[in-house]
């Protein structure tokens, strides 16, 4: 097959088989054009590519379960077919890859047309009657790469391969990852943008989702008014991924914006429950399944502060910040309810949606919240409880995730305020001065805490089981993915996979890993790759 100018081996796989059943790029309409110079794309969903060959690849780590799910094993993992075709080596024979076209909202502002410019979906999978979409990040060169070279290097690849899985295990919606290898190739980036580029390995993960479809990707059409298009790609979207609505309601349109918003919602309910910040929500990076995507400059809270962005391109407005990430997925929804309304025409029904999420998000939070301390028959009195909370957390600058996994230790009964005080102090970055103010507000929040803990029904050890299963004990903290990267970078992949292995169970006691149940090193507070991270990936 020739594409683009490029001969391709096509590979008729006897290791890898898949059960190859494609819709994207079947239903949807192509660019006609087949070459990959840069281009406004129009009346189209997606442009054909080929991935580039790298010149000499290697898969450095996999996931056993993502393999499983599109119906492959381990001994497929080490074939080297497994290797050529997961790193854009090889074509699969009957397969034909392509890039995306979409638009987006950047930090706000509309910023046109954007596409896949470095991601290449390979082909559709069916296995146990899902649908999975695989697609390779870093693999080269679209029409949607703008002025960038279509890559990705190690650092960014480590990070993104390993924190979809782990936020897989952590039962929050997420694109995943079944491979991450290098590609022998060398990649240029000015990682802080400082005027200091240099070389850095190059790297290709294989994303996987039952599809990588974003806001954007319906804004692009609403802003071309190309209506035509847009209905094409919503009811594609509709009769694949929310099959219960078609053809149940009137309001089909309305009713599929409606689940969007019901799924962005709890998605970012997730992430403020595990302190996930996600560092780039443009509309260009929201999933239209509510799954979380595009791992780039995120991060994990620890000091809880609502302020903190990982994301240094972000630094001057902290537009992303933590606590204003349902705001953020909310306009978002805005600007999607903009997309679809050539299609439901009707202002206040789009509105009377996007009011529901106002309306939902408190509940939802304070219940979440509630949960995570332990309470279980909420009560309109819990609010002022985890608002003193959250207050009290910022004066000690205390770990999140330490924090609300010790909570379940304290006994109301068996314990004063000082001894339940005493439990999770360790999480506490700011020692405690004795008898200072800021102890006070932290007895006097316990107290209240203990108080309203001895009303419950339920016994001590039950409340502990249903506390640990929602406040994980190991999160994939900025400071250990580096550490991962930085042996990574020297041909030493044993942390990743130990990073893999430990995040597949995070709310389990490990006693053997009981190292990563610890606060931030002093070391990593302000370090690039920790802290600091740019967009540059
Ligand atoms: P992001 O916000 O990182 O998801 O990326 C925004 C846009 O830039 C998307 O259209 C990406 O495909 C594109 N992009 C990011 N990095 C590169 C790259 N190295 N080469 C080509 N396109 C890129
Ligand atoms: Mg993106």
């Amino acid at each position: 097959m020739i594409i683009n100018g490029v001969k391709y081996p096509l590979l008729t796989s006897r290791k890898v088989k898949l059960n190859i059943q494609d819709t994207f790029n079947k239903e949807l309409p192509a660019d006609p054009i087949f070459s990959n110079e840069r281009r406004q794309v129009e009346e189209a969903c997606y442009s054909f590519v080929t991935p580039r060959v790298p010149s000499n690849p290697t898969v450095i780590h996999v996931s056993s379960e993502m393999l499983h799910e599109i119906g492959l094993t381990e001994e497929d993992a080490k074939s080297v077919d497994f290797k050529k075709i997961f790193s854009g080596a090889e074509l699969l024979e009957g397969t034909s890859p392509f890039a995306m076209c979409y638009a987006g909202h950047q930090f706000g502002n509309w910023a046109g047309q954007l596409g896949d410019g470095r991601a290449i979906n390979l082909c559709e999978v069916e296995h146990k009657n899902r649908r999975w979409a695989l697609q390779l990040k870093g693999a080269g060169e679209t029409p949607y790469s703008r002025t960038a070279d279509g890559f990705a290097v190690l650092r960014s690849s480590v990070r993104e391969h390993l924190c979809s899985e782990a936020m897989y295990h952590l039962g929050i919606p997420t694109t995943r990852s079944l491979s991450l290898s290098l590609t022998g190739d060398q990649v240029l980036r000015d990682m802080m943008y400082d005027g200091n580029a240099a070389y850095e390995k190059g790297a290709v993960v294989c994303r996987v989702a039952p599809s990588f479809l974003r806001f954007g990707s319906y804004q692009i059409f609403m802003a071309r008014k190309d209506k035509d298009t847009l209905r094409t790609l919503v009811d594609y979207t509709m009769k694949h991924f929310y099959p219960h609505i078609v053809g149940r309601e009137t309001d089909d349109y309305l009713h599929f914006f409606q689940e969007v918003v019901d799924r962005t919602l709890d998605m970012v309910i997730h992430w403020q429950r595990v302190g996930f910040v996600h560092g780039v929500m443009n509309t260009d990076n929201m999933s239209i399944l509510g799954l979380t995507i595009d791992y780039g400059p995120y991060g994990w809270l620890e000091g809880y502060d609502p302020d903190w962005t990982p994301n240094t391109t972000d630094a001057s407005g902290k537009r992303y910040r933590y606590g204003n990430q349902p705001n953020i997925a909310l306009w978002n929804l805005m600007q999607l309810a903009n997309a679809l309304y050539p299609l439901v025409e009707d202002v206040p029904a789009l509105e009377a949606v996007l009011k529901s999420y106002q309306q939902r998000y408190p509940k939802k939070y304070y219940t979440m919240m509630g949960d995570k301390i332990g309470i279980i028959t909420h009560s309109e009195l819990d609010m002022k409880l985890i608002q003193q909370l959250e207050e009290s957390l910022q004066l000690t600058e205390t770990d999140m995730t330490i924090f609300f996994r010790l909570l379940s230790d304290i006994n109301p009964i068996s314990m004063n305020k000082k001894e339940a005080l005493e439990i999770v102090k360790v999480a506490f970055y700011n020692p405690l001065e004795l008898g200072d103010k800021v102890e006070h507000e932290w007895l006097s929040w316990m107290k209240k805490y203990m108080q309203r803990l001895s009303e419950e029904e339920s016994s001590i050890s039950d409340r502990k089981n249903k506390m640990d299963a929602i406040n994980p004990k190991y999160v994939l903290r900025n400071y250990m993915a580096q550490l991962a990267i930085d042996k990574a970078k020297e041909g030493d992949y044993k942390m990743i996979d130990d990073l893999y292995q430990l995040l597949k169970n995070p709310y389990t006691e490990q006693p053997e890993n009981e190292q990563w149940f610890a606060k931030r090193p002093e070391w990593a507070r302000k370090k690039v790759g920790c802290s600091m991270l740019s967009c540059s990936s």
